[in-house]
């Protein structure tokens, strides 16, 4: 079965740290969508560390349970990026990536949602070119697709239990 796989591929030399990614990621998924701004509500953030000319913007991922036992230091071209820097997940080890009033996971949707935009909107907002919007297919099993949502799911009830994450996927439903 083919699948259409959908990739931002970021350009960290053109990034300048300017948010206007995670401006219009938190907008769009605003309850009233455009009614605010609010980078904790964004799908995406950039580390910006202008100081030491470091911008670099990442991803919401998937969300993971528990943290890693090992935590990994980058050092490129001389700069030293902090521990969990380049990570996508939500996890308990810090507050990137969760909604700020429940604390639920946030994960990057390439603005799929309500309605569904053509091209990721970080990706028309960004001036600089840093993110490239990139369509692929590719030959996937079926099986394996349906393991991983369920994984995600029990992993998401275990964490914040049954009745949570049914009222998170009914407030969903209106919404759509
Ligand atoms: S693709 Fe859409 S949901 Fe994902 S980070 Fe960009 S603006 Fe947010
Ligand atoms: S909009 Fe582009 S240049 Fe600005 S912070 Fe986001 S990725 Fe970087």
């Amino acid at each position: 079965m083919k699948k259409t796989v959908k990739t931002i591929r970021i350009d960290v030399d053109k990034c300048n740290g300017c948010r206007a990614c995670e401006m219009i990621c938190s907008a769009f998924h605003a309850a009233e969508k455009y009614g605010t701004t609010n980078p904790g509500r964004a799908r995406i953030r950039v580390i910006r560390e202008p100081l030491r000319d470091i911008y670099v913007p990442v991803f919401a991922g998937d969300y993971s349970p528990a943290e890693c036992a090992g935590r990994d230091i980058y050092i490129i071209d001389g700069k030293e990026y902090e521990e969990c820097a380049f990570c996508r997940a939500s996890c308990p080890s810090r507050d990137v990536f969760k909604e700020p009033d429940s604390g639920l996971p946030l994960k990057c949707d390439m603005c799929e949602d309500d309605p569904p935009q053509e091209e990721p909107l970080c990706v028309q907002w960004c001036l600089n070119d840093a993110l490239i919007y990139e369509v692929r297919e590719e030959e996937v099993e079926e099986d394996v697709k349906l393991d991983e949502m369920e994984i995600g799911l029990e992993s998401m009830v275990d964490k914040y239990g049954l009745q949570k994450v049914l009222d998170a996927v009914a407030r969903m439903s209106e919404k759509g």
